[in-house]
């Protein structure tokens, strides 16, 4: 049985084939799993739980059918999709984690993280999400009308465009010494994270021995899936 792991998909509706692409493993592989793990950044953008858009409708539509055929699929919240709540993972057949969440795989723990809160060199990034994880902002901005929310949103996404001068941001990358203390103080030897867009299986030298840090990758041009089953941890595509 294959555990699959998906982050940074971004989904948006001027990508429809990348949500077709998701679609496709909902409707397939993701079934006979025994379970899916998303880390965050399912969506380009998500202005709450009462978003009745084409992508967040077909997303829910699709990993509720997974969940219905048995196999559990939970999310934690990335840097983009930070609003979805309750509601939303209800409709969505989603288990709500939280980052960073340590799970068991094979007997083993784990800690699954979106990863921004590794990046801690960005610094104006870790100022803006203290202000949108705050309680009262967000219940300020959900308090606005769904229209209100979608104009921020795509004007936000304008701004961040024209700073980057391209559609992919340019994250920076995790603090080394920041992954060391997180893997220590949840004593895991395997971390998990999305976020930076750059995947790969990094060794970690940590004091009780070898661990490693998997980085998922972005759906933007490669379907980035990490599978693991009995022979082991594969990056792979979907
Ligand atoms: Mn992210």
């Amino acid at each position: 049985m294959t555990v699959l792991f998906l982050s940074d998909l971004h989904l948006d509706g001027a990508r429809p084939a990348t949500t077709a692409a998701f679609e496709a493993l909902m409707a397939g592989e993701a079934r006979q799993a025994e379970a899916v793990y998303l880390l965050g950044d399912v969506f380009e953008a998500f202005v709450g739980d009462d978003d009745d858009g084409d992508v967040a409708v077909r997303v829910a539509a699709a990993s509720r059918a997974v969940r219905e055929a048995g196999v559990p699929v939970s999310f934690l919240r990335g840097n983009r999709d930070f609003l979805v709540g309750p509601d939303y993972a209800a409709r969505a057949g989603w288990t709500l984690l939280p980052d960073p969440a340590v799970i068991l795989l094979g007997g083993e723990p784990v800690l699954l993280s979106h990863g921004d809160l590794l990046c801690l060199d960005d610094i104006g990034y870790q100022a803006v999400r203290r202000q949108v994880r705050d309680p009262e902002w967000q219940a300020r901005f959900l308090a606005q009308p769904l229209a209100a929310r979608r104009a921020f949103a795509a004007q936000a996404r304008a701004a961040s465009a024209a700073a980057q001068s391209g559609r992919n941001e340019s994250i920076g990358d995790v603090t080394p010494a920041e992954v060391v203390r997180w893997m220590d103080l949840y004593g895991v030897r395997t971390l998990v994270h999305g976020h930076t867009h750059r995947p790969a299986i990094h060794a970690v030298d940590l004091a009780r021995g070898p661990g490693r840090r998997i980085v998922l990758g972005d759906w933007y041009e490669q379907a980035s899936v990490l599978r693991v089953d009995a022979d082991g941890w594969r990056l792979t595509h979907a």
